[in-house]
C-alpha cells in the first residue's frame, strides 16, 4: 500500500497493537498460526500485525455515507480500517520461503511482528533461503534490513519483479515520480539496494521454483506481481491485487485510493479473481482479515469471499 494521499504522519498517531481488536497478532498469540498443505509445501500464515488505512482509501470515490455500508464487515476504528499484514511462510524439505516480510516496525506502530511470528514457529530469519515480494511498498519490504543496518534474512535470495526493480530503481525515478511517492522511493531504493547482490529479477509466468510460479498484476504497483502455487485446485497469493476481501471481491471496478495505476489495478483485480473463481483455486489475501484465505464465488458481475 502506499499512503501517497496521506503522506506519513500517520505513523505518530496511529493506534498501538494492543486496541482490543481481534487481529492476526492476537490470532497468533493465541496458538500455532493457521496451518495448511499446498502442493510440496507446508504453509503457515504468520503475522507482521497491522497497518492502518484510512477507510476513505477502500472507496475514493463513494459518498460518506455509501461508503460506510461498503466498510460495514471491515475492522473500522475511528475511521481507519486495520488491514491485515498476512505472510505466507512456507517450508519444503529443502526450502524455508516468506511471501514478502512486512515493515519490521518501520512504517506504523502496530506493524514489524513478523520476527516475533517466525520465533513463535520456531524459523530463524537465518533459516529463510527465498523470499519472494509482490511488491516494494513498505508494509511489504521495510524490514529488509534489521535496526543494525545489516539483511534481516542474511542467507535469503530475493525474488523481485524485473518491472518493479525498473520502477523503483530507476536513476530518475524521483524526477518522474510524484512527490507524494518519493518517501517510499527513497525506501524501495534503500531495501533493494541491500539485496542487489542477492536478487533474481522474474517475470510474469517465471517460475521462483518448481509449484510457484509468477502471474502478472500490475496496477497497484506498476510491477507487482502475484504468485500462483501448485497442488489440488491451486493457491494464488494475491499480494495488493485485491487488498480487501470484501470491498475488493464485492467491488472489483472500485479504484483503490493507494494504487498507482488505478485503472490497470482494476483490470488486473477483475482477471485474478475471475480467473481464481473460474478454477476454485484458493485465494491468500496480505491484507485480508486473519489468515486471508479462501475463495472467490460468483455473485452477479462481482464476487463474494468465502473463507476456507
Ligand atoms: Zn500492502
Amino acid at each position: 500500500m502506499s499512503d501517497r494521499d496521506n503522506g506519513t504522519a500517520k505513523l505518530g498517531n496511529s493506534p498501538k497493537p494492543d486496541d482490543g481488536i481481534s487481529d492476526g497478532r492476537q490470532a497468533s498469540e493465541k496458538g500455532a498460526p493457521v496451518s495448511f498443505t499446498q502442493g510440496d509445501f507446508e504453509v503457515s500464515v504468520l503475522t507482521d500485525g497491522y497497518i492502518s488505512v484510512p477507510g476513505e482509501i477502500f472507496a475514493p470515490d463513494l459518498e460518506v455515507e455509501a461508503r460506510q455500508t461498503a466498510l460495514s464487515h471491515m475492522k473500522v476504528q475511528n475511521g481507519e480500517v486495520h488491514a491485515q499484514a498476512n505472510i505466507p511462510l512456507f517450508r519444503s524439505r529443502r526450502d524455508v520461503i516468506l511471501f514478502d516480510i512486512g515493515a519490521g516496525g518501520g512504517y506504523q506502530p502496530s506493524d514489524g511482528l513478523l520476527q516475533q511470528s517466525l520465533s513463535a514457529v520456531e524459523v530463524s530469519t537465518a533459516s529463510i533461503t527465498k523470499i519472494v515480494f509482490t511488491h516494494a511498498h513498505p508494509d511489504h519490504i521495510a524490514a529488509t534490513l534489521a535496526a543494525d543496518g545489516t539483511l534481516r534474512f542474511p542467507n535469503a535470495t530475493y525474488f523481485v519483479g524485473s518491472a518493479e526493480w525498473d520502477f523503483w530503481m530507476d536513476p530518475d525515478f524521483f524526477n518522474k515520480a510524484p512527490l507524494a511517492l518519493h518517501d517510499f522511493g527513497r525506501g524501495a531504493q534503500r531495501d533493494l539496494g541491500a539485496i542487489e547482490e542477492r536478487i533474481v529479477l522474474i517475470k510474469p509466468g517465471d517460475d521462483v521454483m518448481t509449484g510457484i510460479r509468477a502471474i502478472a498484476t500490475p496496477g497497484h504497483t506498476p510491477g507487482h506481481l502475484s504468485f500462483e502455487v501448485s497442488g489440488g485446485e491451486g493457491l494464488i497469493i494475491a499480494g495488493d491485487t485485491a487488498t480487501s476481501e470484501f470491498v475488493s471481491l464485492e467491488h472489483p471496478g472500485w479504484r483503490f485510493g493507494y494504487d498507482v495505476l488505478p485503472e490497470i489495478a482494476i483490470e488486473s483485480r477483475q482477471r485474478l479473481l475471475d480467473r481464481a473463481t473460474h478454477d476454485r483455486c484458493k485465494m491468500l489475501g496480505f491484507h485480508w482479515n486473519y489468515p486471508g484465505v479462501g475463495f472467490g464465488q460468483r455473485a452477479g458481475t462481482a464476487y463474494r469471499f468465502i473463507p476456507s
